[in-house]
């Protein structure tokens, strides 16, 4: 079997790498010049720890995680409001939960790849041709090439769906909030968050801080916007939002560089994924946005599943059956994504010292157990 990958993500990856070992032709195409690196910070277990599991990355992906011992809501000088114990969380989930660098956990996938995997980079899709016989991809450096299935796991803004579905204002639902996100280093200030994740909110507004392994740190910010189109300039942007929250946060956005990583905060709802041998993965199909969390979990989750179908059955019966499977996860994690906008990001004072006093709660006993069937529902039972 021929398959055409579009997206090296945490999906395109991990597909890759299942159908190599049953001896599929893969290539992945890559929009991006080389390897990245960085990102964001992820809260990685579920559907996507067991994989990784099965896949036999998870001592590397340990070996990077960072090391966080609690989670804290502070004033914007830094000081404790409310926090949780990272060890509650790591108990309610067995244990298997890590917080990676997102760019570490593709590090990761890319080297576990049979060295074989073809993967061109700077290279996307110009155009797609569906036959009975196969798929022909037109490709932006002026090749052409046929596989038996086309993925698009090329993420939130995804072109493979934009060719193949119509465009993107069609199935992306904009959940009223902008995030950003950088690295930075900054040794007083590391010392100062030590193994902290540092929270700052504000209604409508959240400033974040992180420890990454190697004694940096990453931002992490997310605010109310009633438009879904990011601004221009997302420097400045950043600098008129988040100036005035306290001191700390002011540290923070010293640091901001010319071209943080910038977007929407918005889920990908579709009524279905396939189009004759074109199916979608990750992001592309489903994005659940940050607020669900788990969709890193979700992509190498449904990348697997879509392995094992295509391995068992024709392309077209798979791609029924991947969807099928995945789907009630989805529409799950969908709603919990939509839900939980609402405390994460409160627009509203009382609901920002509601959800402190409520996080603090889930430090006690029986508390705990309330935010464990919170986070249960993805595992491997995929
Ligand atoms: C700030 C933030 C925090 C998050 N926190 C968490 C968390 O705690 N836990 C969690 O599980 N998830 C989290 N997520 C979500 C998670 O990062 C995504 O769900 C996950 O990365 C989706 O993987 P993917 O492979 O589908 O897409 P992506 O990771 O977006 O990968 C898509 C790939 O396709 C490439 N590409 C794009 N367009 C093209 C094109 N036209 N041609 C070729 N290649 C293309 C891109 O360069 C990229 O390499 C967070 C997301 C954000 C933004």
């Amino acid at each position: 079997m021929r398959v055409t990958v579009c997206g090296a993500g945490i999906a395109g990856l991990t597909l890759a790498w299942w159908l190599r070992r049953a001896g599929a032709e893969v290539v992945l195409l890559e929009k991006a010049p080389g390897p990245r690196s960085g990102g964001y910070m992820i809260d990685f277990f579920g559907a996507g720890y067991d994989v990784a599991e099965r896949m036999g990355v998870l001592p590397e992906l340990h070996a990077v995680a960072a090391g966080i011992d609690e989670l804290v809501y502070a004033d914007g000088h830094g000081r404790r409001r409310a926090g949780l114990r990272y060890a509650t969380a790591r108990a309610l989930l067995g244990g298997r939960v890590l917080s990676v660098m997102r760019g570490d956990l593709e590090t990761i996938l890319r080297s576990a790849l049979d060295p074989g995997t073809e993967i061109r980079y700077g290279t996307g899709i110009a155009a797609v041709r569906d036959a009975p016989a196969g798929v022909d991809v037109e490709l932006t450096d002026g090749t052409a090439h046929r596989a038996d299935l086309l993925v698009g796991a090329d993420g939130l803004h995804s072109e493979v769906r934009r060719l193949v579905f119509g465009p993107e204002r069609r199935y992306l639902h904009s959940l009223g909030y902008h995030t950003a996100s950088y690295l930075l280093e900054d040794a007083v200030l590391a010392a100062e968050t030590g193994r902290r994740a540092v929270l700052v909110g504000v209604p409508g507004r959240q400033a974040g801080l992180y420890p990454v392994r190697d004694g940096r740190l990453a931002a992490f910010l997310v605010h109310a916007a009633p438009q879904a189109a990011p601004p221009a300039d997302a420097r400045a942007e950043i600098l008129r939002r988040y100036r005035g929250m306290g001191a700390l946060v002011d540290r923070i956005l010293a640091h901001c560089p010319r071209d943080p990583y910038y977007d929407d905060v918005a889920q990908i709802r579709m009524p279905g994924w396939t189009r004759g041998r074109v199916t979608l993965l990750g992001d592309a199909a489903h994005a659940v946005s940050l607020m669900a969390g788990q969709g890193s979990s979700m992509a190498m989750g449904g990348a697997h599943t879509l392995a094992v179908e295509l391995l068992g059955a024709g392309v077209g019966a798979a791609l029924d059956r991947y969807e099928r499977r995945m789907r009630p996860f989805v529409l799950a994690k969908q709603r919990s994504g939509r839900a939980a906008a609402h405390w994460m990001v409160p627009r509203r004072a009382w609901r920002i010292a509601l959800r402190n006093r409520l996080f603090g709660l889930a430090g006690l006993p029986g508390g705990a157990a309330v935010l464990g069937r919170a986070t249960r529902g993805l595992s491997s039972g995929l």
